[in-house]
């Protein structure tokens, strides 16, 4: 499974300079707007702290991790959707990411110009939002046009246009989600504004160590309102660039840095309701995501249909119970490996032994 986060902001914020923290990259991250003109896209291993555990239990075989992307999707600006900053095709980057990690200004540096001259977060967040709000919204028209046969789910679009057009995103749509074939047809637009998102805040070092912060502030009350959180990082710190500076300073630093790689990677697995599960093979021992509710039988297909199509049983064991025995041998002395059918409900932290005949 591909998982894939953009980095949105207006630009002078932070943006790649945080791509460069996540992705240990060396992009340009430079003191004027629209220094990043193509978006990058950087891969890295999903921390996983069992894999990790079940890696030094058994540590004659290679581990594998899955892996995520992040995107720094730059020159998002007022007015985009109609082409201003650079324009539509930012749009659509982010119409290919599954997650937006929406990053807001909240440091003051006399250096650093503002696309907007003074620093206001929720002035910024609003800008971009509407700029997702406004292309949406031309997406539905378009659709309306092209569908129009389709009398069935027409009314819905029109009352998503009403929505939008109150300047409410996609997310917050109520219509009857039972209704599954009306919520696959809602999916499948994959609209910008009903991504699931969250936002991190680019703070100095100051409010790091403690120091009140009235932008981080503000934008906290904010966004509280609408039972939404912000992180916040300090992006400039955390790069490769500090760490290469001074080791000391960084660890220590990064230490204080309350949000780190491995929250904002939980932060994507959780928003798209993805689990971990974990297989020991002959020669590797491998973490596998999935979404919830995910039974053992698909997931016997994602790893190979050969496994699927003979599956018998399989062997679980939870890993934290296979880390107190130390072997699968010794699971199975002890009695705690259940075995289970096609339709067991994988859950965090299995082990999972596929029994299969082809
Ligand atoms: P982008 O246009 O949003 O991708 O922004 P960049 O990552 O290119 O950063 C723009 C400028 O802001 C660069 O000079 C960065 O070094 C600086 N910058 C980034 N994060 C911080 C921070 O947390 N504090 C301060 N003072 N400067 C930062």
């Amino acid at each position: 499974m591909i998982i894939s986060c953009g980095i949105i902001g207006l630009p002078n914020i932070g943006k790649s300079t945080l791509f460069n923290y996540l992705t240990s990259n060396n992009i340009k991250a430079e003191n004027y707007p629209f220094c990043t003109i193509t978006q990058h896209v950087g891969t890295i291993k999903i921390f996983n702290n069992k894999l990790n555990t079940l890696s030094n239990i058994i540590n004659n075989k290679q581990t594998i991790y899955q892996t995520m992307s992040f995107i720094d999707i730059a020159g998002l600006v007022k007015g985009s959707n109609n082409g201003e900053g650079l324009g539509n095709q930012f749009l659509s980057n982010i119409k290919n990411v599954q997650t937006i990690c929406h990053l807001v200004r909240c440091f003051e540096d006399k250096q650093i110009s503002h696309i907007d001259t003074t620093i206001n977060p929720i002035r910024d967040i609003k800008t971009i939002e509407t700029e997702l709000i406004l292309a949406d919204y031309s997406f539905i028209e378009k659709k309306i046009k092209k569908d129009k046969k389709n009398t069935k789910f027409i009314s819905y679009c029109k009352q998503l246009l009403k929505h939008l057009n109150k300047g409410s995103k996609a997310q917050t749509f109520k219509y009857d989600k039972t209704n599954h074939e009306l919520s696959k047809y809602i999916n499948d637009m994959n609209l910008l504004t009903n991504k699931p998102n969250y936002f991190i805040a680019n703070v100095n070092l100051n409010t790091m160590l403690g120091k009140s912060n009235t932008h981080l502030n503000n934008v906290k009350n904010f966004l509280k309102n609408r039972n939404d959180n912000i992180y916040s990082i300090c992006a400039n710190i955390a790069t490769k660039s500090s760490y290469a500076t001074n080791k000391k300073t960084y660890n220590y630093l990064i230490n204080k840095t309350k949000y780190t790689i491995k929250d904002i990677i939980e932060k994507n697995l959780k928003l798209l309701n993805l689990i971990t599960y974990l297989t020991i093979g002959k020669k590797e021992i491998k973490a596998w995501i999935i979404r919830k509710n995910t039974n053992a039988i698909q997931a016997a297909k994602m790893i190979h249909n050969d496994i699927q199509q003979g599956f018998i049983k399989s062997d679980v064991i939870h890993w934290k119970d296979f880390i107190k025995y130390k072997s699968i041998i010794k699971c199975k002395r002890a009695g705690i490996v259940k075995l289970k059918g096609k339709t067991y409900k994988i859950q965090n932290g299995d082990i999972i032994y596929f029994r299969f005949n082809i």
